[in-house]
């Protein structure tokens, strides 16, 4: 029986204005409540001036929540410039997604500096949405096993058990993301089902089978139905096609 939420989350990145965020939240917003029937859970992630804003727009949906992008690792105090965890939480922010390959790969983040993030997103009540994946070189030269499972311990089994139910994985092979490539159905599910076992070794059937495991990578709405018909993958991260309300919507329906 499968016990996992069904999730897709929106990243939003560094895209739009006030306006047009407002515009695409309010649609997300009303077809999701006029369209969709059903349990999935559907997460927006935008930039961080608009997450009040954004939060405001789709708080009568129940099953509509709200992610920032990225937070700092510390509680709080003089950096200038950084927005904490406390903060994403008072803006009405339930979801912080961390470790995107863009951070890692931009801004430097590694897997020790993302364990301190996440510590900070839970201690605040907030949930993560913990993203790691591997580069084209890797996948070619066979080591995609080990740079995920790498990825996943540094980054998250220094956690009890206990806090898993506020954790959510998300498998992003960087050389699928904003490429047009998808990984298959076969490459995904091979990937979230080694992920799910080094989550069961590590913690047990219980939380293994617990947690959610999305998919991301040039997912659209040609494409989700058949990813997300495989075993293990509960969901999607979307990032260019959360940009348009129906193409976003088409995606959650696939859930
Ligand atoms: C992402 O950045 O999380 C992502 C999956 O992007 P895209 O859907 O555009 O490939």
């Amino acid at each position: 029986m499968d016990m996992r939420k069904k999730i897709a989350a929106g990243n939003w990145k560094m895209n739009l204005d006030l306006e047009e965020a407002q515009k695409l939240a309010s649609e997300v917003a009303a077809m999701v409540k006029d369209e969709y029937i059903g349990q999935a859970e559907v997460i927006l992630a935008p930039p961080f001036p608009f997450l009040v804003p954004v939060h405001r727009l789709v708080s009568d949906v129940s099953n509509i929540h709200v992610a920032a992008q990225n937070l700092h690792e510390q509680e709080a105090g003089a950096y200038t410039g950084e927005v904490s965890a406390s903060m994403i939480k008072s803006s009405g922010a339930s979801h912080c997604i961390l470790g995107h390959s863009e951070r890692r790969q931009y801004f430097g983040e590694d897997n020790a500096l993302l364990a301190n993030k996440i510590d900070q997103a839970l201690a605040n009540g907030l949930t993560v949405i913990y993203c790691l994946g591997e580069t084209l070189e890797e996948r070619e030269s066979g080591v995609t096993a080990e740079v995920v499972g790498r990825q996943l311990a540094e980054g998250c089994f220094h956690l009890d058990a206990s806090a898993w139910n506020r954790l959510v994985i998300a498998y992003e092979p960087i050389w699928a993301i904003g490429t047009g490539l998808t990984a298959t159905p076969e490459q995904a599910q091979e990937v979230h089902h080694y992920l799910r076992i080094k989550l069961a070794t590590q913690y047990g059937d219980a939380v293994a089978q617990a947690t959610p495991i999305l998919y991301g990578g040039s997912v659209k709405p040609a494409n989700a139905g058949v990813l997300f018909s495989q075993p293990d993958i509960d969901g999607g991260l979307v990032g260019g096609a959360s940009l348009k309300a129906r193409d976003f919507v088409e995606i959650i329906k696939a859930l």
